[in-house]
């Protein structure tokens, strides 16, 4: 019998460089693999699965809709939509939300809201429009959003690229203040930027950034499709600046870990420039979608899944700032959300991910020497102790051995 994995080798296409590890199955913060070992998930389908995998609450929320009716296309109306847009734009403390599918599409479509918005409301010269970014952003894969990326291997070999970005770098609120004009539409950033490392930006960075843009009528857009949803330890990662953009984009947890559901929330008077036929999608807000999505958002409304993420994540915090200067070089983050720089001498990222899945642990590295820890918000305290006390072990035996190298 040919294994998955020799299946997969032969078949699928090689755009992913997986761990060695076969997983058949998942139930809370851990998953199970083909041979029955059992592992801590610390990437959580980086922040998809932020309540863990087959929350009871979610799983019944789609086997009851299973049962009822599972997509009509928005040709027609279904009894789901309003109550999730509803719940949803409550939630963000907007008026309207637009439904699609995945984080990418739903990135695409705040390009392509907040343009259609610089015409017709701010009155941008026809095709003039431009976007502000920021260096080292991860905003999907799509040729547009790879076209303003800055990691040479999202964009090799996939231009020609649409133009209308600029970029600056993150964090640095002069050169966000110097790169926008009469043309800027929106700055689009991700308030924390994940796959860069989780890297947090300066005190003030965001209040600065809504500033700007209320002074020269740019939209804000938050993309806050890894950082949303509780991660943080708030219900948005802008809400630990108490910043409120005008558009949030949404994807990954908003889904459960079980369906991909993405939105675009913004107010009326920015949504509100879509008219029938101006952008669609023909998966967007089905009812499948819908009924996990607004299980989704109930597991949200009593801050429970939040605050745990803060109270559980400071602890994370202590303990791996206890792990810099012994093979860490540093560590950063917010909430149960962290990256960790490792001595680019002792081992890469990807070596300590190996290492980790051996103990038991499944985490991802990022770039180079970095990882980055997003478990599930409901990951307990001994439980995080485990994977702290598993990554100390990791790097004091890749320490050891490189100093038997050295030697
Ligand atoms: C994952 C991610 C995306 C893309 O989402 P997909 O569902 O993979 O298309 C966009 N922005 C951020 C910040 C992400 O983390």
């Amino acid at each position: 019998m040919t294994s998955a994995t020799a299946l997969e080798e032969r078949h699928g296409a090689h755009n992913y460089h997986p761990l060695d590890v076969v997983l058949s199955h998942g139930e809370g913060v851990w998953v199970t693999d083909t041979d029955g070992r059992r592992y801590l998930d610390c990437l959580a389908g980086y922040s998809s699965l932020n309540f863990g995998h087959r929350h009871p609450a979610l799983v019944e929320a789609v086997q009851t809709q299973l049962e009822r009716i599972t997509l009509t296309s928005r040709a027609f109306h279904h009894d789901q939509l309003g109550h999730f847009c509803a719940e949803l734009a409550q939630l963000a403390g907007k008026d309207m939300v637009l439904p699609m599918n995945t984080g990418a599409e739903a990135v695409e479509s705040a390009i392509k809201v907040a343009r259609k918005w610089g015409y017709e409301v701010k009155g941008v010269p026809a095709d003039r429009a431009t976007i502000v970014v920021a260096d080292g952003n991860f905003h999907g894969r799509t040729t547009t959003i790879v076209g303003f990326s800055t990691d040479p291997q999202a964009r090799s070999g996939f231009g020609p690229f649409p133009g209308g970005f600029r970029h600056v770098a993150f964090g640095d609120s002069a050169a966000m203040a110097a790169a926008i004009d009469e043309t800027t539409v929106a700055v689009l950033i991700e308030p924390i930027q994940g796959e860069a490392g989780v890297v947090v930006p300066p005190e003030g960075y965001l209040a600065d950034v809504r500033r700007f843009c209320d002074e020269n009528g740019v939209l804000f857009i938050a993309d806050e499709i890894q950082s949303g949803l509780g991660r943080t330890g708030t219900t948005f990662a802008c809400d630990l600046w108490d910043v409120s953009p005008d558009v949030y984009v949404l994807g990954k947890a908003l889904g459960g870990g079980i369906l991909p559901v993405s939105a675009v929330i913004a107010d009326a008077s920015v949504l509100g420039v879509l008219r029938p036929g101006d952008h669609g999608s023909t998966f967007g807000g089905n009812p499948l979608a819908c009924a996990v999505a607004r299980a989704v958002i109930e597991l949200l409304a009593d801050a429970t899944h939040q605050q745990g993420a803060a109270t559980r994540g400071a602890h994370l915090h202590r303990r791996l700032t206890d792990l810099v200067g012994s093979g860490v070089v540093a560590t950063r983050g917010v909430g149960l959300w962290a990256g960790v720089d490792i001595d680019p001498a002792i081992a890469t990222g990807r070596e300590v991910c190996e290492d980790l899945a051996a103990l038991g642990v499944l985490a991802k590295d990022t770039h180079g020497s970095t990882i980055r820890l997003a478990p599930p918000l409901t990951i307990n305290e001994v439980e995080i102790d485990l994977v702290v006390d598993s990554l100390a072990d990791v790097v004091a035996r890749r320490s050891s051995t490189e100093v038997e190298v050295l030697a």
